[in-house]
């Protein structure tokens, strides 16, 4: 037995409607898309102190998407612990620092870590993001499509046909394009990981772009993993769909983010730590019969 508490230790019991900070928000100034970490006030935590590894990935070479802030942070934070290295995928210069930031956190737990910046609503650069990862790690073991854009509009009305357009190209787009092209180097045992959302099951009329990706990435999701299965790859395709979680999408996006997470039965919004231990379990052999599937991480919103 490899027990990380001493004998006479336990593990702290904490009321989950109290562990994390909840709504009102202080409302800071506008913040332009993609967010940073440091719009976020309080800070979110990604596990950084508090992550413990127990070697479930030892090994495995893993791409995450939107790896510089958020969920993805804390999943690239965690696969790493986990015994994982990591190509850190991301979009823009002005991300930078976030992404070093979790490349430290990779590298602190001894493992490798890969930048990779690039707009992956283009299918040339998934493609290049394969390659990267390809080139640097030998073969991809666990791929995590994160990355995601939303931009909240009153109505359809509001939404323009350029936003209709990216929205998908980013969210469900880049999720075909990245899985055709990494396929050919997953060995059986892989898997494949999709950021979908409760807004699959209970879409907010303020996202209807976003949402419908969503719902998109989910059926995209189970029919992927029957495929790959039916078709000798043993590869397993899962998706975990968050509620409200505190990552800087948030602040950049949402006009009334001062009650995030007002709408759950927790009355609070997630951290991102409270995610990421979902996609280790989905990515390590304890979920080896698990495929097709979405796992809520909601606090207590309904997902039938
Ligand atoms: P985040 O802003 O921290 O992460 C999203 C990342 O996506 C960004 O860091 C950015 O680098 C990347 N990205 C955006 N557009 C891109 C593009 N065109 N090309 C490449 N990368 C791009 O926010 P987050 O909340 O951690 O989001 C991660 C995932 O979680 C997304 O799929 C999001 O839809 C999903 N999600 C978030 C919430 C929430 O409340 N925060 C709820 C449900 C689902
Ligand atoms: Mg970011």
């Amino acid at each position: 037995m490899n027990n990380l508490l001493e004998e006479t230790e336990t593990v702290k019991l904490q009321d989950p409607t109290t562990k994390y900070p909840a709504p009102p928000f202080e409302k800071q100034q506008e913040i332009p898309v993609p967010g940073e970490e440091k719009d976020l006030y309080p800070k979110a935590d990604h596990g950084e102190e508090s992550y413990r590894g127990t070697d479930k990935l030892k090994g495995r070479k893993a791409v995450v998407t939107g790896a510089d802030s958020g969920i993805g942070k804390a999943v690239a934070i965690a696969f790493a612990r986990e015994g994982a290295d990591v190509v850190i995928a991301y979009l823009s210069d002005k991300e930078d620092e976030d992404a070093r930031d979790t490349a430290r956190w990779v590298e602190e737990a001894g493992r490798k870590a890969i930048l990779f910046k690039g707009d992956l609503s283009k299918a040339e650069n998934c493609q290049k993001l394969v390659a990267t990862a390809v080139d640097g790690l030998g073969h991809i073991d666990l791929l995590v499509n994160n990355a995601a854009y939303q931009m909240a509009q009153e109505g359809i009305e509001d939404i323009s046909n350029d936003q209709w357009d990216h929205t998908y190209a980013t969210n469900i787009h880049s999720m075909f394009y990245l899985s055709k092209a990494a396929i050919p180097h997953m060995p059986p045992g892989s898997s494949i990981i999709n950021t979908t959302s409760v807004n699959a099951y209970d879409p907010t009329p303020l996202l209807l772009d976003y949402a419908s990706t969503k719902g998109a990435i989910q059926n995209f999701t189970s029919n992927l993993a029957q495929s790959l299965l039916q078709n000798g790859k043993g590869i397993r395709v899962n998706a975990v769909a968050p509620g409200p979680i505190w990552t800087p999408l948030i602040p950049s996006t949402m006009p009334n983010y001062k009650e995030f997470g007002d709408n759950t039965p927790m009355k609070r919004p997630g951290q991102p730590i409270e995610v990421s231990p979902i996609y280790v379990f989905l990515a390590s052999e304890d979920a080896s019969y698990i495929a097709g599937a979405t796992i809520p991480v909601t606090g207590g919103r309904v997902t039938i």
